[in-house]
């Protein structure tokens, strides 16, 4: 059997008795009985065996330092065993005493055995956790990694894979059901001399232990919480990732990251092992989990360095040659630039200077390399992700002019700013691509058969829009005459009708602005798909509060025009929208087309049309053979008329549609300097309902005689908005017209819309515009754009 899972601690979570306990008690309640565990030297340790060959070094004295460091070990001996196993820790520490004496006493010390010297802090924690861990009750061993990992020597030691796995899985072999604690940092060439894995190293013996055992999980356990989207001793709200991919964490390390190295993260790439980075202080927080074939891209991380080393040279070879040449030689640039006349720049950590200038000085024959130079002045700003294209743009815009421009490898995207905006370019980049989104909520004003259809709508368009915009639109409220439900939290869009069923409560417009004010929302967008004139009366308010509005309602685009002025005063040039596009024509993009004539320099001289889908499919229809009147009861059976026909037959709708679109072009009108020739004499229009149902066949008469006496031309009969300047006059009415059997209107779809533009430009031939004009899933749609459209006005800088 394989153990399934490693932990490895660092110095800081073994410093002190306290820091061990902790550890062990981690290992007793998270671990199972197989576990391997990594360990650094105990708190500064390493740090302090150096600073003893320093001395050594500089014939000075270490003897005091040396035994300041035994009582450090000796001292947590004593806190954390019971004398029996004490006394057998102290009799090693002892001898180790001396065998440091020695070395450290030799007139020169070579590698190896500074090596060695080195080599003590982490077989000292080694030996004293597996001695904790007995003491608990719980088999474990400590194992010396020299006795494992088997390596070549060279600027960083190559370990034998094979060999290394062959001697871990002999020893696993005999210590199942054993807790092994192993060394981490140290290990040896094929004659035993010891060798270092470079500062930090243990990380990397941790995963390189954890690829040769054929592990499942390896834990990271250290003084932070895991990985943040930005450097959280810097940044307020930086925020801790709960999950990143291999190659973003890698490319992360890469620029510099202070949370894991590279190299820790190279025996990984090609296993199934997942690493864990989590807080030995606090185990039960969140942490961050680093997947080695994460599909999900992770949130963008936000990283940078204070300052960096710029190279600059002239280059005969082409750029990827270059870079080649370093990824042979083991160092990849943090970011590069091809500029113009083949100068090219290339950027590294001031740690890896040296390196890089060797580097160039071994390939300046062969590449062509001439005219080098450093420059020290600059320091760095970089975001990782995945995703890295879509937050280019939000970057770039944050660029100020001395900025480099953005090197951009699809994982990250990096700049070079001088020193001094290094900061603060960092929070901008943070606040705009990995701070907290804005969030715009959405009010559904009227919750029916438009709104059903919105809801699947926007079901389907949000994630788009959410990734186009960067931002989190979400539906925080619902409202129906009678009930409201206010969520703070978004409502799911699955489940909404019975949200609404279970949580709604009866609401009062003073109460609702107060609630809307305490909704968390960067901003609100009123989505008024009712018909209600009330509502209409509060736009006002609506817009006094700051919250935009999308209408499919028309009773405030063709109110009085003094209220409609006001209305569109109140926009002003306020970041304050309101759009309506989906009052008139549904879907129809026909204002998109009368401001679009208007911004080209058009100058729109007619608009006229059936705007009406049920008068368009009464008037197709009609051929004289049956009366209208049954023509209508038709229509109100398939459910294409209103309620009360007399609310499509008196042509009140199609003249406020006319309305809404004069005033689009700029003429200031009121509802009544549209004459409007009703379908329903003023005798049947105040009666009820029924009664007017009995009674609708006496239109038949006035129709019948038209449709002949039209019909008699070669002409058809179809109810018409239409309004045009007659020698600069403006006539606006709406009726019933007699029209050629060619004319636009004639030989529609029943049901259809049509809209017919003359201008300065279309003038022989007009515009035309058609398609169905009602109907909920058109309607919604328009209801949706104009809210995107709202979206990407908001974001707009
Ligand atoms: N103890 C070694 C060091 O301090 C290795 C490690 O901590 O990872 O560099
Ligand atoms: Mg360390």
């Amino acid at each position: 059997m394989t153990p399934c899972h490693l932990h490895k601690f660092g110095g800081s979570s073994l410093a002190d008795a306290d820091c061990y306990r902790r550890v062990a008690h981690i290992l007793l309640t998270h671990g199972h009985s197989d576990d391997l565990v990594v360990v650094s030297a105990a708190g500064k340790s390493t740090n302090f065996l150096y600073k003893l060959l320093d001395l050594s070094d500089s014939k000075q004295l270490w003897q005091e330092e040396l035994q300041l460091l035994i009582s450090y070990q000796q001292n947590l001996i004593e806190q954390l065993l019971s004398n029996e196993q004490a006394r057998s820790l102290r009799e090693r520490l002892s001898t180790d005493k001396s065998q440091l004496s020695t070395l450290l006493a030799l007139t020169e010390l070579n590698d190896y055995q500074r090596n060695q010297v080195v080599s003590f802090g982490e077989r000292w924690s080694s030996r004293l956790l597996a001695a904790l861990l007995r003491e608990s009750g719980v088999a474990a061993a400590d194992v010396d990694a020299r006795t494992l990992l088997v390596a070549d020597e060279g600027a960083v030691p190559q370990i034998r894979i094979e060999e290394s796995r062959r001697k871990l899985q002999a020893l696993l072999a005999q210590h199942a059901n054993e807790r092994l604690v192993i060394t981490g940092f140290i290990c040896a060439n094929d004659k035993g001399d010891t060798l270092l894995l470079g500062r930090n190293g243990s990380d990397y013996s941790a995963t390189l232990f954890a690829s040769l055992a054929n592990i499942d999980r390896v834990t990271i356990w250290t003084d932070v919480e895991g990985v943040f989207n930005a450097d959280p001793n810097r940044i307020n709200d930086a925020k801790l990732l709960k999950s990143m991919s291999l190659t973003e964490a890698n490319r992360l390390a890469h620029l510099g990251s202070p949370v894991l190295h590279s190299r820790t993260l190279q025996p990984l790439f090609d296993t199934e092992v997942s690493l864990a980075v989590r807080s030995s202080y606090a185990p039960h927080t969140d942490f961050t989990l680093i997947a080695p074939k994460s599909s999900q891209a992770s949130a963008p991380v936000v990283t940078s360095l204070p300052s960096v080393s710029l190279f600059s040279l002239n280059l005969s070879a082409e750029l990827p040659q270059l870079l080649d040449a370093f990824v042979e030689a083991g160092l990849t640039p943090l970011a590069y630039w091809a500029l113009a006349h083949k100068r090219v720049e290339l950027a590294f950590t001031h740690e890896n200077q040296k390196q890089a200038q060797v580097i160039f000085e071994a390939n300046r024959q062969a590449l062509g390399i001439e005219d080098l130079q450093v420059n020290q002045e600059l320091g760095l700003v970089a975001l990782v992700s995945a995703d890295a294209n879509l937050y280019r743009r939000g970057f770039a815009r944050l660029l100020s002019r001395d900025a480099h421009p953005l090197c951009n490898d699809g994982l990250s995207l990096v700049t070079l700013v001088p020193k001094k905006q290094v900061n603060l370019l960092t929070q901008k980049v943070h606040r705009r691509c990995a701070g907290p989104r804005k969030r715009i909520g959405i009010l559904l004003l009227g919750i029916g058969n438009i709104g059903e259809a919105w809801v699947d709508l926007f079901k389907r368009a949000r994630s788009a829009l959410n990734k186009e915009l960067e931002v989190s639109v979400e539906l925080v409220g619902l409202l129906s005459s009678k009930r409201a439900l206010l969520s703070e939290t978004d409502i799911d869009l699955s489940n909404w009708k019975q949200e609404f069923e279970q949580r709604a409560t009866p609401w009062q417009y003073s109460h609702l602005f107060e609630q809307l004010e305490n909704l968390e929302c960067d901003e609100l967008i009123a989505l008024d798909i009712s018909a209600s004139a009330d509502l209409t009366l509060q736009y006002p308010e609506f817009f006094a509060r700051g919250i935009h509005i999308v209408s499919a309602n028309k009773l405030a685009g063709s109110g009085p025009l003094t209220f409609y002025q006001e209305l569109k005063q109140q926009l002003g040039n306020r970041r304050l929208f309101w759009r309506y596009n989906a009052s008139c024509g549904a879907g129809l993009p026909v204002q998109h087309v009368l401001n679009d004539l208007h911004n080209s320099g058009d100058d729109v001289q007619a608009v006229g049309g059936i705007f009406s889908g049920t008068l368009c499919w009464l008037f197709e229809n009609y051929d004289a053979k049956k009366p209208f009147s049954e023509l209508v009861h038709e229509a109100k059976a398939l459910g294409i008329t209103e309620p009360d026909p007399r609310d499509d037959l008196s042509g009140r709708d199609m003249q406020r549609k006319l309305l809404i679109l004069a005033r689009e072009i700029g003429y200031e009108l009121e509802l009544d300097d549209i004459a409007l020739q009703s379908l329903v004499p003023a005798h049947l229009a105040e009666i009820k309902l029924d009664a007017f149902l009995e009674r609708m066949s006496q239109l038949d008469d006035e129709m019948f005689r038209q449709y002949q006496a039209a019909a008699e031309q070669n002409k058809v009969l179809r109810y018409v908005a239409s309004l045009e300047l007659v020698e600069s006059k403006l006539k606006a009415q709406v009726g019933i017209e007699w029209v050629d059997n060619h004319h636009p209107y004639a030989n529609l779809t029943p049901g259809d819309n049509v809209f017919v533009i003359r201008s300065h430009f279309y003038q022989s031939n007009p515009l035309i515009i058609r398609g169905p004009g009602a109907g909920r899933e058109v309607t919604a749609a328009a209801v949706q754009s104009d809210l995107t459209q709202i979206c990407r006005d908001l974001l707009q800088e």
